[in-house]
């Protein structure tokens, strides 16, 4: 299978459009130009939200539920045919290792599976009201929705946020990153080999500046992002000039606390995976470690032969960490790694063979005994580095777990069942896990942060929630 779309063109209304300014992308393992992508500028923007507007009105609306389930499903099925060819398109561009990227392939299709499932499943209430009225609820789409969306996993957010928001009937236009934009372009190819009619989903490529027109157009009905604090706030307040719902999903700086009743043994790998999976470029890292001092040097022992064992290299040699996703990024990691000169570095993972190119390429850091109020502690870092931390008991592990800016996702190991609920309950975290991390990913389960993490909730049902409007009708028939 392949999927065909030109080089340095993007999607307006089922046309591939291009502007006369290119943006090379970088393969991350070597530092190499592998394509250009067109930026859109202000004119192609409205254009996009225009044909969205104008498919919305006159297209779309007029699909039913049941159709837009099944043009979901006959993509979700293109996408698993197109398996091998959008995972490798995955690997090279964001330079995450090959296994990672297969595994956001089918991600990817499991989010359109569960969309398909769910497209006509939502609905609204009867209402209980006064004598001689009916009173229902209409769950209707937003309208013409935007998804900026950030470089470190554009399978998996195009999955989880344009999926919900075609399922529910609004029409999209997507804005992937500049860094890694290949597979969002393929993705848009696939929507149209599905029969998906032409203009439901736009694409525009481009920098920060097409993300600002975009958020700033005054047709849009509904905003979703997922990416950096600074440009959540650019967007929240982009949105608020128009008085329109948004979406943030703006990382975090999670917590694994340790208890010293855990299964120790089945939690390292958890421990190190949820740091070092996609080389830390992940929302939901989990960069702090918070261990109970009873076990503590126990575990900071498991986790640095773990740590030991981590090789690092190019995407294609599928290893356990990739490159970072680009030399700005390799900058900001560094700096954070400059910031732990203070700290107890106890270990670090290694290359497997030399490398010699221009690949941005960061071992994975841990350190040990951090403060909670070191800039380590408290900043989100998007790279592979972890804290350990100690802690002396629950009020304690609470009072640093919950003592961030940030409240994403948190995990919790013990065997006492009535800690794990306190806990639960006790923790400022959109999820929580108790003896796992991240439950495998689940696009069934409500995912979204408070604070600086952000607000709004995506995946599963919640994110249909999130992509509909309740219209109240009282009908009075005396
Ligand atoms: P990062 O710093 O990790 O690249 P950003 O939050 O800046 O993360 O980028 C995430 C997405 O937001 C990308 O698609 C990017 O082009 C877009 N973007 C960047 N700046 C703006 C902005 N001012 N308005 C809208 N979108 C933006």
């Amino acid at each position: 299978m392949t999927v065909d779309f030109p080089n340095k063109h993007f999607l307006i209304n089922g046309e591939w459009v291009c502007s006369n300014t290119e943006i090379d992308l970088i393969d991350p393992s070597t530092g190499d130009v592998i394509a250009q992508v067109s930026e859109a500028n202000n004119e192609h923007v409205n254009d996009a939200v225009g044909v969205a507007k104008d498919t919305l009105e006159n297209t779309w609306k007029n699909i039913t539920a049941r159709e837009r389930s099944t043009l979901l499903s006959t993509l979700g099925r293109l996408i698993e045919e197109n398996y091998d060819v959008l995972a490798s398109l995955e690997a090279t561009d964001v330079g995450k290792p090959l296994r990672q990227a297969q595994a956001d392939v089918k991600a990817l299709a499991r989010y359109m599976e569960f969309y398909a499932g769910a497209a006509d499943k939502l609905h609204g209430d009867t209402i209980p009201y006064l004598k001689d009225y009916t009173v229902y609820t209409l769950r209707e789409p937003h309208g013409v929705c935007a998804h900026i969306i950030p470089w470190n996993y554009p399978m998996q957010i195009i999955g989880r946020s344009v999926g919900a928001a075609l399922a529910t009937g609004n029409t999209c236009i997507l804005k992937p990153a500049e860094e890694a934009c290949l597979t969002a372009l393929a993705f848009g190819a696939l929507t149209k080999k599905a029969g998906f009619p032409d203009g439901v989903l736009n694409i525009v490529t481009g920098s920060g500046k097409t993300g600002a027109s975009l958020s700033q157009h005054s047709d849009i009905d509904h905003i979703s992002f997922t990416g950096s604090v600074s440009t959540g706030i650019k967007i929240q307040q982009s949105a608020a000039q128009n008085v329109i719902p948004v979406t943030l999903e703006l990382g975090g700086k999670s917590p694994q606390i340790v208890f010293a009743d855990a299964d120790l043994d089945a939690a390292l790998p958890f421990l190190v995976n949820a740091g070092v999976q996609n080389a830390g470029q992940t929302c939901s890292a989990s960069s702090r470690i918070l261990v109970q001092k009873e076990v503590y040097p126990k575990v900071v022992s498991m986790m640095a032969k773990q740590y030991e064992m981590l090789l690092v290299g190019s995407a294609m040699d599928d290893l356990d960490v990739g490159p970072l996703i680009s030399k700005k990024q390799h900058e900001i990691v560094s700096n954070y790694i400059q910031q732990g000169k203070d700290l107890e570095l106890v270990a670090t993972g290694k290359y497997k063979e030399e490398i010699n190119n221009g690949g941005f390429y960061c071992l994975p850091h841990l350190f040990v005994d951090v403060p909670a109020d070191h800039s380590l502690a408290q900043n989100e870092i998007f790279g592979p580095v972890q804290i350990i931390m100690s802690f002396d008991d629950e009020d304690h592990a609470v009072e640093i777990a919950n003592g961030t800016g940030f409240g994403l996702v948190a995990s919790v190991w013990t065997q006492d069942g009535s800690k794990q609920m306190r806990m639960a309950k006790r923790l400022k975290s959109g999820q929580v896990f108790i003896n796992n991390y991240g439950a495998g990913g689940g696009v069934e389960l409500p995912f979204g942060g408070r604070g600086l993490s952000g607000h709004g909730r995506e995946k599963g049902f919640e994110a249909m929630f999130g992509f509909t409007t309740i219209k109240t009708v009282a009908h009075y028939h005396g």
